[in-house]
């Protein structure tokens, strides 16, 4: 039956469903993550994700509340404090600046969800000084937000809006295969980085991914 999200908006507990997601999807993904890092990187995405949301997950076993952003401030604290290199630091901006979006709320309207994640996403873009094309998560999650917005604003549903989100992010992720990287390891490949899939931009396909399921209708537990 489809209830819950659409008119209710999201609450903190599915937001936690959504991080424990998150660091599911990361840990079945991870050889795959570090396979795509090793073509065009140091092979240590996947093992950097997992490593960060698993201490994640120990975080948040002893959190309490409903302040839906403290917990995304948590979650961006505890990957800022346990991953190296650059995606680790960038995926805690991005959580840090979503959890300042929501700050007091305990529950988040479809609109809210997209102010948050354009939050996350501009703290990303201001550490990281990716443009779009530029090979990087950046390609994922900008026309994730962009296709959440049109969705909500053509008056869909959020479990719709969220799936449209997802969609773009996994065009979004594919689209990054013909592109030369200009921004972060990668880059250090020039032309030879192009024919090779973003590890940044299919974790964060996994995230927007991640979202649509434990927002969605189907989400039970
Ligand atoms: P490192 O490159 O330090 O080994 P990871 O392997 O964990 O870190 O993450 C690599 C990913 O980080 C890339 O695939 C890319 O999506 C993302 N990334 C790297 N530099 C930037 C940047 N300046 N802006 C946005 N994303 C970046
Ligand atoms: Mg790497």
């Amino acid at each position: 039956m489809a209830e819950g999200t659409d008119e209710a908006g999201v609450s903190y507990d599915e937001v936690r469903r959504w991080i424990r997601g998150f660091a599911e999807a990361v840990a079945e993904n991870k050889a795959y993550l570090t396979e795509l890092d090793s073509a065009i990187g140091d092979a240590d995405h996947g093992i950097n994700m997992n490593r960060g949301m698993q201490a994640t997950l120990a975080k948040l076993d002893g959190a309490s509340g409903d302040d839906i952003g403290s917990l995304l401030k948590t979650v961006g604290m505890t990957l800022v404090s346990t991953v190296g290199g650059a995606g680790g630091p960038l995926y805690g901006t991005f959580f840090i600046q979503m959890g300042a979006a929501a700050a007091g709320k305990s529950r988040l309207t479809g609109d809210d969800w997209a102010a948050a994640l354009d939050s996350g996403i501009q703290g990303v873009i201001k550490r990281g000084k990716a443009e779009p094309s530029d090979k990087t998560m950046v390609d994922a999650l900008l026309p994730a937000l962009e296709a959440l917005r049109s969705a909500l604003s053509d008056g869909q549903s959020l479990g719709d809006a969220l799936k449209r989100s997802a969609a773009a992010a996994e065009d979004g992720m594919k689209g990054t295969i013909p592109l030369v990287a200009r921004k972060g390891r990668a880059s250090y490949l020039g032309e030879r980085s192009a024919g090779h899939q973003d590890p940044g931009a299919t974790s964060s396909y996994l995230l927007l991914k991640t979202a649509a399921e434990s927002f969605g209708s189907e989400a039970t537990d």
